[in-house]
């Protein structure tokens, strides 16, 4: 009895996950030292190549340039996820450019799991210079390491992000990670160019969930001399410039 019960339950729970994937809240939407961030990252913006002026935008195909600059961000400062199988793929969105995603199908049947890197084809047209592509890959592939990491059922944690304060905690402790691995110039960037091109209502949503550019350039600063902040941060996530600052002045 006790058996069926807990299958059930556990039959229930995947359900629900399933439900909440569909609604989109399952986006996961995610460390090794800085200075490892890469240089050689294309520019979507700098579109000159002949390949990438001969494929003209398709919203169902992953821009060549991403697919490269993600291998290149992976191979370089991500090692963990070398054994991983992670795929990129389009979606639709006029507000956001990239998300993380698992696959649903074999999380239900204890397969192998596969991660997505998702990515909006709007972004071919005049996307962010390459540094701050690349960056912005950086912290969804943090996503992934840590959508990785232990047993599967700890993705069942994914349905907190339906709370405002929680997803703000997850994706700024994502850009953290980022920020350590070296790629905080290129998300300052990223965001700086993210804020002109998404609808204007968009833009406080972001920077409530996001560093912003003033605030990475703070962690940036106070890391350079106290780099332990960074585990700190981990586990006191600054939500303001306010509590950067805080946090970097009562340092030691
Ligand atoms: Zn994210």
């Amino acid at each position: 009895m006790a058996e069926v019960s807990n299958g059930f339950m556990r039959g229930i729970v995947r359900v629900v996950i399933l439900f909440l994937c569909v609604l989109n809240w399952c986006e996961l939407a995610v460390g090794q030292t800085k200075d490892q961030a890469i240089t050689s990252c294309e520019s979507a913006a700098d579109a000159s190549t002949p390949e990438f002026r001969t494929n003209s935008p398709d919203a169902n195909r992953v821009p060549p340039i991403l697919q490269r600059n993600l291998g290149r961000v992976r191979a370089t400062s991500f090692p963990e996820l070398q054994a991983r199988v992670v795929n990129s793929r389009t979606f639709n969105s006029s507000a956001d450019y990239f998300r993380t995603r698992f696959s649903i199908s074999r999380f239900l049947f204890f397969r192998r799991m596969h991660y997505f890197v998702e990515m909006n084809p709007r972004i071919e047209k005049g996307g962010p210079a390459a540094e701050g592509t690349c960056a912005i890959l950086a912290h969804e592939l943090v996503h992934i390491v840590r959508m990785s990491e232990g047993n599967r059922m700890h993705l069942l944690g994914l349905v907190r992000l339906a709370s405002d304060s929680y997803t703000a905690r997850f994706e700024r402790s994502a850009d953290l990670e980022a920020i350590r691995r070296g790629y905080g110039p290129g998300l300052v960037v990223f965001r700086e160019w993210v804020y002109k091109n998404i609808p204007a209502n968009a833009v406080k949503r972001k920077k409530r969930n996001y560093f912003s550019p003033e605030e990475i350039v703070a962690i940036l600063q106070a890391t350079k001399s106290k780099p332990e902040l960074f585990a700190y941060w981990d586990k006191h996530v600054p939500l303001s410039l306010e509590q950067i600052e805080s946090s970097a002045k009562n340092a030691r």
